[in-house]
């Protein structure tokens, strides 16, 4: 056990992506291996873990805000942040807020020590950990040792990006791409299936450089997951459309397990707005890609998309592309985000900052586009007979996710975790409605 942590209430919280998230949870592992005892609120905790994001201005926003919610709610416990907000703060901001522990990314292992010391008193009144992870080739060391009672689990494959969108901070502080060891990836996927969690997320910054900077490809790496007894459904978070190729295509065709749902950012419908973004593809290849997918996957599969409003430049005729890409695309969930310039990104400089009026009006418009795409698409399975993993269950209903990534709320009885056939009668708002067939 680790030194000074037996007994120490720990709270963690995860903001941002899956892969903050999955962090969270691995954090919570090496906690609880140390012998802390995990609290779920704040209050009266001795330290607190805060994994997080910087996406957006708005990301920064949230860690200071959960920085200052601890602090007032439990005024003796010590503060640790890691993650990519913690990755590029100052000393002077962590001290000014109170912040205790400092560790950036590729360094999450080494939280629970640090936070160890500070809770005993043996280490300065500050403690960080961070390195330059545009050079590092390390991988954060971290693992799921004992996966909670879940029926879907992530498991973060990958990490970094060297891709350098023009409005993306992430590179900066998630660092250059790393692929997670795979017979590391296989032994947590082999844990995961022996709690009884039925189906995997695997997660990364940009999961299809899996293999470019790793040991294996990532269709050799799904191959060897759909070979792993309990696991019945398999998911990629976000892939950056320049990351499907036809291998990994035909790999995903030929495994059964592999839910048919795949998320391609497009960010933008026109191709000048693309080529600001330096996305490296224009509107036309990815309504190819889209169409290629489907070929390989079938008519039915489950294109989301993340859709990025008001970038610099873009003109009404730039965001009517994007409405119509979306269209001919025949996406099923759209994100919308409204354009957050980040300091130190190249579009941070940008001329022609689109105003904040017509960047909210053209987001409005896009949800809108979206909400329609969504029950285009949810209405052909209205009639269909389609397979639900139950997550939640009350009395005599129960809700989960279909393959394709479709909430179900259905009438009749199921276990959690069992997998089980509903007759779809209709759509309500963004999830569909039906009843388990005998
Ligand atoms: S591919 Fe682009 S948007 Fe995605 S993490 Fe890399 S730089 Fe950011």
């Amino acid at each position: 056990m680790m030194n000074g942590l037996e007994g120490r209430k720990i709270w963690i919280c995860s903001l941002g992506c899956r892969s903050n998230h999955y962090d969270g949870e691995a954090l919570a592992n090496a906690f609880a291996d140390a012998g802390a005892e995990l609290v779920k609120s704040p209050e009266e905790c001795d330290g607190a873990v805060l994994v997080s994001c910087t996406v957006t201005a708005m990301a920064d926003k949230k860690c200071r805000q959960a920085v200052r919610r601890v602090r007032r709610l439990s005024r003796n416990a010590l503060v640790a942040v890691c993650g990519c907000w913690a990755q590029k703060i100052s000393r002077e901001e962590a001290a000014s807020l109170g912040i205790s522990v400092v560790v950036g990314n590729r360094r999450k292992g080494e939280l629970p020590a640090l936070l160890a010391a500070a809770l005993g008193g043996e280490s300065p009144s500050f403690a960080e950990d961070r390195i330059d992870v545009l050079r590092s080739r390390e991988w954060d060391d971290l693992a799921l040792t004992r996966p909670l009672l879940h029926t879907r689990a992530f498991v973060k494959i990958q990490d970094g990006c060297n891709h350098f969108c023009s409005y993306c901070a992430i590179p900066y502080v998630r660092g250059f791409p790393v692929s997670r060891d795979p017979g590391d990836v296989l032994a947590e996927i082999e844990r995961i299936a022996a709690s009884g969690c039925p189906e995997v997320v695997l997660t990364g910054v940009h999961l299809g450089l899996y293999g470019k900077y790793g040991s294996v490809s990532l269709a050799e790496l799904v191959r060897r997951i759909a070979a792993v007894e309990g696991i019945r459904r398999i998911r990629f978070g976000s892939l950056e459309p320049f990351g499907l190729d036809d291998e990994l295509l035909e790999t995903l065709a030929a495994a059964p397990r592999f839910c048919r749902h795949l998320h391609l950012p497009l960010q933008s419908g026109s191709g000048s707005v693309l080529g600001r973004m330096k996305r490296g593809y224009g509107p036309e290849e990815f309504l190819a890609l889209a169409e290629k997918a489907r070929s390989f996957l079938g008519d039915d599969l489950h294109i989301s998309t993340d859709v990025l409003v008001g970038f610099p430049g873009e003109t009404d005729g730039d965001f009517a592309d994007t409405l119509s890409l979306m269209n001919e695309c025949r996406f099923g969930k759209v994100h919308v985000f409204p354009f957050s310039p980040r300091e130190g990104t190249e579009a941070w400089s940008y001329p022609d900052r689109v105003p904040r009026e017509t960047v909210l009006r053209r987001t409005r418009e896009a949800l809108s586009a979206a909400d329609d795409l969504l029950v285009r698409y949810a209405s052909r399975w209205v009639g269909a007979d389609v397979a639900v993993l139950a997550e939640e269950t009350a009395g005599n209903s129960f809700q989960g996710l279909t393959p394709s990534f479709l909430r179900v709320v259905a009438g009749g009885r199921a276990e959690r975790g069992e997998e089980v056939q509903v007759k779809i009668t209709r759509i309500s708002g963004d999830s569909l409605r039906g009843k388990r067939t005998p």
